[in-house]
């Protein structure tokens, strides 16, 4: 298939596909949509921004019968704010009225519950709020025929995999399985063979896009210099929009606190933060209003934010496919990006493997710091650093690192095993933040 009009599709759906814009489909829509149009079964690998979203969502509203409430699709995804994107972009696939929403957690059930009773035929839900549903029994499986699992990866990373067990096995049998993921490990491969029939196996290879489509830094710096070097970066580099990926939700609200008080348009995501917060920021941020989103990889999570200019790597992950996830989010649909990632001494293993999957295209940024600034750790720095992996779900919520400028890691975080000179101080943290 090389025209969405070779599409078995009806004029309406094609014509909603072109008033969208999009001109031919992506690599993964053109092997998997065919696949998904026959009610054939699929597993679906491409990294985040390649448009499998379409994948599901057009043969969804092809399917979606008119003349019942019944909910008849039900997409899984690992986070709120995907939910909510995920039913916008399914809704803008037609011009009926589906009566379609998300579902998710953080908010207030008894919406929820009206709408449900009202009757909604798609659902794009989060685990949690999906099975508290269940067991208050005020969302009914049983004509659902269409399934869809988004993100599988980040669900199983995020701890999801006996709640999507549960909620599948409530999904009748009889129906139509799709699966997406960045990447398949064994488990996925397990989940797939357990849920799926004879499924279609589509992936779009890893790495190419991010590779061609982004430039990509990297600058040496020392823990304790990240803030400044992040200011000189600010002061010297035409930076449209920004997001910045830190390891903690501690960390992405001091950094993003710091700067604001830095004078910059600044706002963080991450799950400390309520709902409606999370909200807020990414709507400013998505038009236009923010320039700089502080966010951690599970807030940010598969988030389709147009536009963005520069994504930065103020931690580096733990893994390649976060790394992969990371700069997807700027160079989406086609434009140009630049990513810059901080690398500290202990980064180095890590990112000899980017390096190496990304074939050595990622070039250095010489930041030159004002003079006798960041050269030694400030008095009373302390380092932080939780232990790596799993999300970046940082324990705590003491905010440290007072002054905007100095870039202290002043948080109390759980001891490290190697300590660093200076470590030994009073651990004193400012509670300097909203
Ligand atoms: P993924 O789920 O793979 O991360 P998305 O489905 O969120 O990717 O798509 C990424 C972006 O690309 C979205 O803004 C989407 O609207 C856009 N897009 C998808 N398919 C096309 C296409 N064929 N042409 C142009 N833009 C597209
Ligand atoms: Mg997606």
């Amino acid at each position: 298939m090389e025209k969405f009009s070779d599409l078995k599709v009806r004029p309406e759906t094609l014509q909603a596909i072109q008033a969208l814009g999009f001109e031919k489909p992506f690599p993964i829509q053109a092997k998997a949509l065919p696949y998904a149009l026959a009610g054939r079964d699929i597993v679906a690998q491409a990294q985040t921004g390649t448009g499998k979203t379409a994948v599901f969502g057009i043969p969804i509203v092809e399917k979606v019968g008119p003349f019942t409430k019944d909910l008849q699709a039900l997409v899984i995804v690992p986070t709120r704010e995907l939910a909510m994107q995920v039913a916008e972009e399914i809704k803008s696939y037609t011009f009926d009225p589906v009566r379609i929403a998300p579902i998710y957690g953080g908010v207030s059930i008894e919406n929820q519950i009206n709408d449900l009773r009202q009757g909604l035929q798609v659902v794009v839900g989060t685990p949690g709020r999906l099975l508290d549903h269940l067991e208050r029994r005020t969302i009914d499986f049983s004509k659902v025929r269409m399934l869809v699992l988004d993100e599988v990866d980040r669900m199983l990373d995020m701890g999801f995999i006996e709640d999507i067990e549960r909620l599948v096995s409530r999904v009748p049998r009889q129906r139509h399985t799709m699966l997406f993921s960045a990447t398949i490990p064994a488990k996925i491969r397990e989940l797939a063979q357990k849920y799926l029939h004879d499924p279609a196996d589509v992936s779009v290879r890893i790495g190419t896009l991010a590779a061609e489509k982004v430039k990509q830094y990297y600058v040496d710096v020392k823990e304790w210099n990240k803030f400044v070097t992040l200011r000189e970066i600010l002061a010297t580099q035409p930076i449209g929009t920004l997001m910045i990926f830190c390891r903690t939700k501690a960390k992405a609200h001091r950094v993003g606190a710091n700067l604001q008080r830095a004078g910059f348009s600044a706002l963080s995501i991450h799950g400390d933060l309520t709902q409606a917060q999370r909200t807020h920021a990414l709507t400013q941020f998505r038009e236009g209003k923010l320039q700089i989103l502080v966010a951690t990889d599970v807030a940010a999570r598969g988030l389709d934010i147009e536009g963005v200019t520069h994504v930065m790597n103020y931690d580096l992950p733990d893994d390649l496919d976060s790394y992969v996830h990371r700069i997807g989010r700027t160079a989406r649909a086609g434009k140009e990006g630049v990513s810059i990632s901080f690398i500290t001494h202990e980064d180095h293993q890590i990112f000899r493997k980017v390096m190496d999957l990304m074939g050595g295209t990622i070039e250095k940024m010489d930041v030159t710091l004002p003079l006798g600034v960041g050269e030694r750790p400030p008095a009373g720095w302390k380092e932080e650093r939780p232990p790596r992996g799993r999300g970046g779900a940082g324990r705590g919520r003491s905010f440290g690192g007072g002054r905007g400028g100095g870039g202290r890691g002043g948080r109390r975080g759980p001891p490290r095993r190697g300590r660093r000179p200076g470590s030994g101080g009073g651990g004193q943290s400012h509670h300097s933040s909203p």
